[in-house]
């Protein structure tokens, strides 16, 4: 069994995470219910940010938040140095009401709504992420209408595309996000933004996707860049002084997956980026990465209560949590992949596999189809590695479901930071039939 972080099996043998036993976690807050392991995510912050210190460069390190936002989170991301990714007014004000620094917040997304523009405006959001033209005029008009300055960075897809064990390298590349740099569109918006005395054009952006585990696309990134920015330094005299080459950093799932050190990653990355410096003889620009599953994704483990079976023989056993695709609906959306254990006797032996069910009414909803257990009993409580990214911040209300309560664990102390769903969250923005409200 693979444990992550400060994991260990305690002499009960049961689960221990942050020197708290995950079985009392389970009995204070209830199941389902989401554990972190904050000092893992210190090391996986801090481990990135030491690469850079070594590296001796100006960097950034922006938490892509979409991977796990909540006021507690934000608010460590901050302790830890790092920047912050946002996407929407919900993670702006998230981090709003976390005290987070808005010259450290960077704001993306492919339809930023006027409201949400407006909105990041008057906090003081110190970088937009520009994505598309319909942006960059709407930015335009408000930053003059507001009579205020702001910091950007294009967009770009370079034309290399990850797929996590494999590089697809397009001429032409086919997303939602950005400005294609092949047929001049991110030219385009340089030359829009030339005189502009309001949106400062401060450098590229480009994320080439998710769970990779080498730094070739990295590197081949930094390279079709800078095969551009010669250029636009003849063109238009713009030479960007920050290069953000985005996240998706891969990260243990099960065994198998072989992610390199989040020190490994920068190194190779500053590497590049140094030396298609020298070769265009310009400054070596700023760095930032904007990490999200590899900040949280292994510091996070979900608690479950077993409750039914079902023995189809010859073909499967099943067992069925409290919980299923409401709490980590990424096995039902890509196939993903989890490892887990029975936290109350996480010391025994495996006597079988079983197919570990969701309770809501889809027969698509599994976590594991193949999990080693050994003989579950009703009650059994069973911890689900690995699910701090795209877990809680995916969660729903499908089947009409209650969201499970957030519990940090450090130094032998287990705090909650999201409280669960009650019922009565579940129906408080209903209104009956023919309401009052009706227009
Ligand atoms: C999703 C995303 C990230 C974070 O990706 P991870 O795989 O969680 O590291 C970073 N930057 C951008 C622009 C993203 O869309």
């Amino acid at each position: 069994m693979y444990l992550h972080g400060t994991s260990t099996i305690n002499q009960l043998g049961h689960l221990e995470i942050g020197g708290v036993d995950t079985v009392d976690i389970a009995g204070r807050f209830g199941t389902p219910v989401y554990v972190y392991d904050v000092a893992l995510i210190r090391e996986r912050a801090r481990g990135f940010q030491r690469a850079f210190e070594q590296a001796d460069v100006k960097y950034q390190v922006a938490y892509a938040s979409k991977a796990f936002s909540c006021i507690a989170m934000v608010q460590l991301a901050d302790e830890m140095g790092m920047s912050l990714d946002i996407v929407s007014s919900g993670e702006l004000m998230t981090a709003k009401k976390a005290g987070f620094p808005m010259e450290r917040v960077h704001f993306h997304g492919n339809n930023k709504s006027p409201e949400e523009i407006d909105l990041a405006l008057d906090f003081g959001v110190g970088c937009f992420v520009l994505d598309n033209f319909y942006e960059v005029s709407l930015l335009q008009e408000k930053t003059l209408s507001k009579n205020q300055k702001v910091d950007a960075l294009i967009r770009t897809t370079p034309g290399v595309e990850a797929h996590t064990h494999e590089y697809i390298s397009t001429g032409q590349e086919d997303s939602k996000f950005g400005f294609d740099l092949a047929s001049g569109q991110a030219d385009k918006v340089i030359k829009m933004l030339k005189d502009d005395a309001y949106i400062q054009l401060r450098g590229v952006h480009s994320h080439i996707g998710s769970q990779i585990f080498d730094t070739n696309g990295f590197v081949l990134t930094v390279e079709k860049l800078f095969s551009q920015f010669t250029r636009w330094k003849e063109e238009y005299d713009f030479v960007p002084e920050i290069l953000n080459a985005g996240g998706g950093f891969g990260i243990r799932y099960v065994e198998g997956d072989e992610p390199l050190p989040p020190e490994h990653y920068v190194a190779d990355l500053v590497k590049a980026v140094k030396k298609e410096a020298a070769k265009a003889d310009m400054a070596v620009p700023e760095i930032w990465i904007e990490p999200g599953r590899s900040i949280t994704g292994d510091a996070g483990t979900t608690l479950y209560t077993v409750g039914s079976t079902k023995d189809i023989p010859g073909v499967r056993r099943y067992l069925s949590v409290d919980g299923g695709m409401t709490d980590n609906i990424r096995p039902a959306l890509y196939q993903a992949e989890y490892e887990g254990v029975l936290a109350n006797r996480a010391n025994e032996t495996a006597a079988d596999t079983f197919a570990v069910a969701g309770k809501c009414c889809e027969s698509g909803d599994m976590l594991m189809w193949k999990l080693p257990l050994p003989e579950v009993e009703h009650r059994d409580i069973l911890a689900v590695f690995c699910t701090g990214a795209y877990g809680y911040s995916m969660a729903n209300n499908y089947n009409r479901i209650t969201r499970p309560p957030v519990v940090f664990v450090e130094d032998s102390q287990a705090d909650l930071v999201v409280k669960g769903e009650s019922l009565e969250d579940i129906t408080k923005n209903d209104l009956p039939f023919r309401s009052k409200e009706r227009v």
